[in-house]
């Protein structure tokens, strides 16, 4: 792979960038918007204007429905306290028809926990499509998409600022031309691959942003800095307050640029003329704050260092656009290096095919080939023989049911493996207690022991000394008292010698009589704290005993918790198997959903081709015998509301499914208003041209009466 010397730019680098890498490696001056002839200028706006008229937002009905849909599923799963409200494009008349639908969920008392979890788990059981949930994102988010409308859903909680910030924005987009020049904006910045913040380009809000700064600025001014010298309205949330007071009034605005001139000069502006190491955008200023003033500089890696691989440091304030409110939010925050490149690249290339007179067509062309959703439901169904297709059905009801089955085993194994979860964790509290009752016996055994083991070594060291029992002690020691204290006999007197003798005697006896009795205390003592040890081993061996009866009613009350301990590593095994259960159950989920969704396809199929088929036999028995055989119509439906039921997502009867389709399809559920109105217009046409017969029927009468 060649990379290029000045650059770093690998050859498949250089071709995805191919506008920003001419720039990088040749010295070419940017084009000058300028000098744009004003001819051109005005078939721009022309096809603007037609482009506008054409994308309306013809997803409308299908978000209002769906909006409808959900906020019903989360009244039913979360209650009364849930309140879900819409914002973005729904509510700021921004939307460019291919919009997401964001909603915000909050509680009006507590959360409740894990309600991320929650609510994922409901979206898949209703048969949604590519869900992420977002916990740990500054908003927690589940991202979504619906199956039916082909919408994009958001559900973000608690995201109260952004309903704020749409208020301002649908306030901003009160003027048209302000209004249709960040459509445009925000069409071109989605076709060509370049507004998607969770890709690491800048949001449909930073570029709306950016429209509005640039409104701000045109001379003369567009759009009013609608926060300047507005009431104050302090909003504290999540302990934060901001300042979300801003001006609703009208703007009387003296600039009359048409919009193609508004859009050149936007991309001059973004393009080639903003200093984006110096300036940061800032609606609230109503012009460019400095990044000094702001301390948002630059830091880190250029994005061409990082995708060369030259520096992997962190980039920050890459393009930094300040949010109105939360002053410290720089909505740049999220474009990564190579989105980074994208945008400067489109930069590069919308200023050269301007310069050059390209279509707004060509310019916006897709940079991916996008996902046309197809007008014919049947598309693939017409050349395909019928007995395929019954075969084709069969197959799918076959693989619904193993599907249906896995559902019940799965959802039973769940249940199962929660209530042993509920078990081990009742088995652990009751031998949590039982464990901590031992703790407190054996704290009370150590001491004792060892008094019984101070009393032990008391009595034995006296008893070493003293072999002589008490009572002979005490006996011993009358006996010598008597002695010594008997009348003496003058004649028969002891000597002296003899005398002191006994009376030492005695003493050492009355000692030795103390010491016994101290023995004998001590071993009073040594038995009785012996039996007190003794209990105290007993409700020890009880513990145990009451330990293993925990064990072994646990497995008595299930026996699948055979030879598993209650402890918490136990627990959280259990606890990983169900997170694993609860994943399999989705994804079953959904295949169940796409199965009914081709069934209910496959079997509409069959009934039209059944009917076609019928008709056309009708058709030749008419002719044949000019008589009439009909076999009962199904009920007669009312279109308007099958229209209303599929595109909230109800579910629909096969007859009502059959009728949408003979009235143009999925693809006429959102404009079920412009039919109503082609109607009307196809209605009034027909009474226009009958007057015309009936003007040209007297002119004629009169030409006819002249002659
Ligand atoms: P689209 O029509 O493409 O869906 P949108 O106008 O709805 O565009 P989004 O980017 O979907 O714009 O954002 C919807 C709303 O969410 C914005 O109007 C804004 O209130 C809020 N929002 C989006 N991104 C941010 C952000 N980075 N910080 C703060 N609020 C944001
Ligand atoms: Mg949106």
């Amino acid at each position: 792979m060649s990379v290029c010397n000045t650059t770093g730019l690998s050859l498949e680098q250089q071709e995805r960038w191919p506008y920003l890498y001419r720039h990088l490696i040749e010295d070419i001056e940017v084009p000058d918007l300028s000098s744009i002839e004003l001819t051109h200028i005005e078939t721009l706006d022309n096809e603007l204007s037609d482009l506008i008229k054409k994308i309306g937002d013809a997803k409308a009905t299908s978000r209002e429905s769906l909006t409808k849909h959900l906020k019903g599923l989360l009244f039913r799963r979360f209650g009364k306290n849930a309140v879900v409200e819409a914002f973005g494009s729904t509510v700021t008349n921004l939307s460019i028809g291919t919009g997401d639908l964001d909603l915000c969920l909050s509680f009006k008392g507590k959360q409740p926990a894990k309600v991320l979890k929650k609510l994922s788990g409901l979206l898949h059981e209703e048969g949604m499509e590519n869900i992420q949930s977002i916990p740990k994102a500054r908003i927690p988010i589940v991202k979504f998409k619906d199956p039916r409308s082909g919408l994009d859903v958001d559900i973000s909680l608690d995201n109260r600022l952004a309903i704020h910030n749409s208020e301002m924005l649908k306030s901003y987009a009160q003027e048209g031309r302000l209004q249709r020049l960040v459509q445009m904006v925000k069409y071109w910045a989605s076709r060509r691959g370049i507004n998607n913040a969770f890709e690491g380009t800048l949001s449909s809000y930073a570029w709306t942003l950016l429209s509005i700064q640039h409104a701000q600025l045109v001379q003369p001014p567009l759009a009013p800095n609608r926060q300047k010298g507005a009431k104050s309205n302090q909003v504290s949330i999540k302990g934060v307050t901001y300042d979300i007071g801003f001006n609703n009034e009208r703007y009387p605005t003296e600039n009359n640029q048409s919009l193609a001139s508004l859009l050149i000069s936007f991309f001059e502006r973004f393009a080639t003329r903003w200093d984006w190491e110096n300036m940061v955008v800032s609606i609230r200023n109503g012009e460019a704050l400095t990044t000094k003033a702001k301390k948002w500089q630059h830091t880190g890696p250029l994005p061409l260092e990082v995708v060369t691989g030259a520096d992997d440091g962190r980039m920050e304030h890459v393009m930094p656009i300040e949010d109105p409110f939360n002053h410290e939010h720089d909505l740049s925050r999220v474009v990564r290096a190579e989105g980074a490149m994208s945008i400067q690249n489109e930069f590069m290339r919308i200023i050269e095919l301007l310069s050059e007179g390209t279509t707004w067509k060509e310019i916006c062309e897709p940079v991916m080939e996008l996902e046309e959703e197809p007008n014919d439901l049947f598309h693939d169904l017409r050349s395909t023989p019928a007995n395929e297709i019954a075969q084709r059905l069969e197959e799918l009801r076959a693989n619904l049911e193993v599907v249906e089955t896995q559902i019940r085993e799965l959802v039973e194994e769940r249940q199962n493996s929660n209530e042993l979860l509920d078990l081990l964790r009742g088995g652990m509290r009751e031998a949590r207690n039982v464990r901590s009752d031992r703790q407190q016996i054996l704290s009370e055994l150590r001491p004792l022991s060892m008094k019984v083991q101070e009393m032990r070594e008391v009595r034995d060291g006296i008893n070493q000394r003293i072999a002589i029992p008490t009572n002979r002690i005490k006996q011993e020691m009358m006996r010598i008292f008597e002695k010594l204290t008997a009348e003496v006999d003058i004649f028969n007197a002891p000597n002296l010698g003899v005398e002191r003798g006994d009376f030492a005697y005695f003493f050492e006896l009355q000692a030795m009589y103390e010491a016994s009795l101290k023995s004998n205390e001590a071993h009073q003592e040594f038995i009785r704290l012996r039996r007190e040890q003794n209990q105290e081993y007993r409700a020890l061996k009880k513990t145990k005993k009451r330990e293993e009866d925990v064990l072994t009613r646990l497995v008595e009350s299930n026996p699948a918790l055979e030879g598993i301990h209650p402890n918490p590593k136990s627990v959280k095994e259990f606890q990983k198997n169900a997170k694993l259960l609860q994943r399999s159950i989705n994804e079953q989920y959904s295949t169940k959903h796409e199965l009914r969704r081709e069934i209910g396809r496959l079997e509409a199929w069959q009934r039209i081709s059944k009917r076609k088929q019928r008709d056309s036999d009708g058709n030749r028995h008419r002719t044949q015998r000019n008589q009439r055989s009909r076999r009962p119509r199904a009920p007669e439906v009312n279109i308007n509301e099958v229209r209303q039921k599929a595109s909230s997502g109800d579910s629909i009867s096969l007859n009502e499914l059959d009728a949408l389709l003979s009235k143009g399809g999925i693809a006429s559920i959102g404009s079920s208003d412009r039919q109503k109105q082609q109607q009307k217009q196809r209605q009034s046409k027909k009474r226009s041209s009958r007057k015309i017969d009936i003007r040209q029927g007297r002119t004629r009468g009169r030409k006819e009466s002249r002659k």
